[in-house]
Formats: C-alpha cells, structure tokens, sequence
C-alpha cells in the first residue's frame, strides 16, 4: 500500500517546529498567481486548506475561529448596516456576519480568484447561503487598493487575512490601517486576524501600535483554535469608541435575542466578553504596544 503523504505547516520554521498533518486524499493543489493553495482530507480535521504552508480553515474547528471574527464586533457595534470583508474567501465568515438581519450589505473583498472558486466547488456549506443572498458582494480585488480608493463607509471591518507574508503583508501596514479608518463610519469598529501571541508576539504589539495611531481605542480579543498552534489566537480591536469593548453581557444577550438566537458552536455573550479578558502575558505583550 503506498506510504501517505504528509504535509507540513512551515509557518513556524523559524522558531524550529513544524506541525504536520498525514493527508487522506489532495483534493485541489494550485500555484496561483498570489500564493500556494492546497485542499486535502485529513482524517480527524476533515477538509483542511493551507496556503503557503499556513493552515487557513478547517471543517472540524472553523466555526471557533469564524464566530469570533464575526459576532464579537457585529454584537458590540449594535447596529451595523454595512460590512467589508477583507480576505476572506473561504465565504465562512460571511456566512456567519450574514446571520445578522441588521445588515443590510456585505461586500467581501478577496484578492485571490482561485480560493473562492475552490470554495463553491469544496464548501458550499458557506458559499450556497452566501451567494444566494442578495445583501452579499464580492470583490476580487487587493485588499489595500480597495479600502484606498472606495467612496463606500462601512460600520464594521473584517480583516480575515492570510499572514504576513506574500499578499497578505500589506495588510498588516499602517497604510492600510489608515485606508480602513477612512472608510469606517463614525463608531465604527475594525477586526484583524492578529497572530498567535505566543509565537507572534511581535505581529500583535506592532499591529496594535499601529490601530493606536489611527484609533482612540487599540487592542485584542482571544479565542483558542485548535489548528493555528499555539493556544491563544489574537483577533486585534481598533475603534473610535473606547466603551464597545465594555459592552455588558446583559446586552450582548439582548442583543443576541433581538437577533433571533441563530445557532452557534462556540460565541456566547459570556464568551464575547470573556474573550477580552487577557491572560497576563498577552496583556503584557499589548502593553508595549506605544
Ligand atoms: N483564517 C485564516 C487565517 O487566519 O489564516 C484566513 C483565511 S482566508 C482564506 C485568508 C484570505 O486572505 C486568502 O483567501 C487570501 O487570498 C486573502 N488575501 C491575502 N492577501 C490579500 C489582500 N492583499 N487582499 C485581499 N485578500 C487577501
């Protein structure tokens, strides 16, 4: 019987570990014109894609990572009628923000063509609701060129990036930090995809002192994903109004209600305003953020 392929996550080289994943069946591999993409079955984390070396989503453990990005800032906002997705191309956190009957647009910008055309074919589960819904937009477009040139104002922006590298580097510059405070509305808030602190302290503290120079409010919320290694993942916070991340349980619930109760796997109001809680060394890792 032939010996099964494993394919190694690289992102963490540099600090001398790899986590390999043993591959059931490669069902899609592309070099496309931005990154690497490879989509395979994994006999425990079910279909997994990886771009670049970097685990992106998997079936098994999306949902922790996809209901963050998207009740934490939609539930605090209160009343968001506009969203931009940056990234994003699974469509899985589109799928959650459109959960959300207050919003009355979605624009996903998403630079790779490729990544949303594996996603019709490999997660419908996510495409079919999403682009059979009227409220949906998608953009293929550069991230950076988008939120520099649009007229459009948003009340939330979703930053569902790959990492710093390749085409997502830009992403993570003060340019374009900048561009989004552009194009939020007054009270607006913006959420980033912001590393795994233990292994990316440096990717957080420079992220945050970046939102701390466009915003009067920077910072960081925390959810564990089982397959970006490391514990912690850091979703970073930037906005005007220093009181959303003080939000009350009690109305988040509310909120959540008034909402219609929609099913979730792991994002409850008490998990919501948990996850600002940061445990010492994280919060130490923000505090050198200047
Ligand atoms: N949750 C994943 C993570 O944390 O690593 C990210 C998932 S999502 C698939 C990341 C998406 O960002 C990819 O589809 C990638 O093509 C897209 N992306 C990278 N750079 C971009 C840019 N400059 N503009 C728009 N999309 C970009």
């Amino acid at each position: 019987m032939a010996e099964k392929r494993w394919i190694a996550e690289t992102l963490f080289d540099d600090l001398g570990f790899r986590m390999t994943f043993q591959v059931d069946k490669v069902l899609y591999e592309l070099q496309t014109e931005h990154q690497h993409l490879v989509l395979f079955e994994h006999p425990f984390f079910g279909k997994m894609l990886m771009l670049d070396g970097a685990t992106q989503i998997t079936k098994k453990d999306e949902f922790i990572y996809q209901e963050m990005m998207s009740h934490v800032p939609l539930f605090a906002h209160g009343n968001a009628r506009e969203v931009l997705i940056i990234g994003g191309g699974d469509c899985g956190i589109a799928e959650e923000v459109l959960k959300h009957k207050t919003v009355e647009r979605l624009t996903q910008v998403e630079i790779d063509p490729a990544v949303v055309e594996f996603a019709k074919e490999h997660f419908p589960e996510f495409t079919k609701p999403v682009f059979t819904d009227k409220r949906f937009e998608s953009v293929i477009d550069d991230g950076m060129k988008y939120v520099a040139r649009t007229e459009r104002r948003f009340d939330a922006i979703i930053v569902d990036s790959t990492d710093p590298q390749g085409p997502g580097k830009v992403l993570f510059s003060t340019k374009f930090y900048a561009a989004c405070k552009r194009c939020l509305n007054k009270g607006g808030v913006m959420v980033t995809q912001s590393g795994v602190p233990i292994f990316q302290p440096a990717e957080l503290t420079s992220s945050i002192s970046k939102f701390r120079k466009q915003f009067a409010d920077g910072g960081c919320y925390v959810a564990a994903i089982p397959t970006y290694i490391g514990g912690h993942m850091a979703m970073g916070w930037a906005t005007d109004r220093k009181s959303l991340r003080q939000t009350p349980v009690k109305t988040i619930a509310a909120r959540y209600r008034k909402a219609g109760s929609f099913s979730t796997k792991y994002w409850t109001p008490e998990v919501h305003v948990a996850a600002f809680a940061l445990p010492r060394f994280i919060a130490e890792t923000v505090a050198k953020a200047r």
